[in-house]
């Protein structure tokens, strides 16, 4: 079962993406955790990631179909993934396809997260997410410690304001138009209002999974 998380930064995707997948007894993908990683890191990737990402801009396609067709070929993907982040362009869209249809499988379900600008505005300015685990906090300062793994909790450098305007911007005119193409293709495309407590969020997104 391959799922794809979508909708804007901050509208939840990296909270709910590991709930989701132990509900449905699938692994977690998030480039944005493997790219981050790997800027942590000082990787050839991470290097080539980090000006885009620190910009609030997307990282090139070929980049992230890479690092894409390389995870779901590992054996803890063989059930399937939460795609978290994933797909973020229409020719990612495209890439995804290709890569999942040699493999015998394909995308059963886009889940799209609703929330205003103003809510995001306000979620991402306030958030914290464990420089170790990468799990995102709201209402925690910088310094904190994380709750699953006692990393120090830190802001993520796109969360400044010019970022996450930039952001914004850039998931209007190049993510959105991926809903459309995903329902034209006749994909389950669901969408579920993601305003409210953590544990709402999940319910009503298994509900509309039909689970
Ligand atoms: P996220 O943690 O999903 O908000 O991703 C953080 C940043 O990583 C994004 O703002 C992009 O710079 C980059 N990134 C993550 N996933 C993708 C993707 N599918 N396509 C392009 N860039 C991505």
């Amino acid at each position: 079962m391959n799922i794809l998380l979508f909708g804007k930064p901050g509208a939840g995707k990296g909270t709910q993406a590991p709930l989701l997948a132990e509900a449905l007894g699938v692994a977690t993908l998030a480039t944005g955790d493997v790219l981050r990683n790997a800027t942590r890191e000082g990787t050839s990737l991470g290097k080539k990631a980090k000006e885009f990402m620190d910009r609030g801009d997307l990282v090139p396609d070929d980049v992230i179909l890479a690092i894409v067709g390389e995870a779901l070929a590992r054996s803890e993907y063989s059930r399937g993934a939460i795609l978290d982040g994933v797909v973020r362009t229409v020719p990612q869209a495209e890439g995804l396809e290709r890569v999942l249809k040699t493999m015998g499988r394909g995308v059963d379900a886009l889940l799209a997260f609703d929330v205003d600008n103003d809510e995001i505005v306000r979620r991402l300015g306030g958030r914290t997410v464990c420089a170790n685990c990468q799990t995102p906090y709201t209402g925690r300062a910088p310094g904190d410690r994380c709750e699953k793994c006692g990393g120090t909790l830190m802001r993520r450098r796109d969360d400044e304001p010019a970022a996450i305007r930039n952001r914004l911007d850039v998931y209007e005119k190049q993510t959105a138009p991926v809903f459309d193409w995903y329902r034209h293709k006749g994909t389950r495309v669901v969408t579920v209002d993601a305003v409210g407590g953590v544990g709402d969020v999940t319910k009503r997104a298994l509900k509309a999974l039909g689970r």
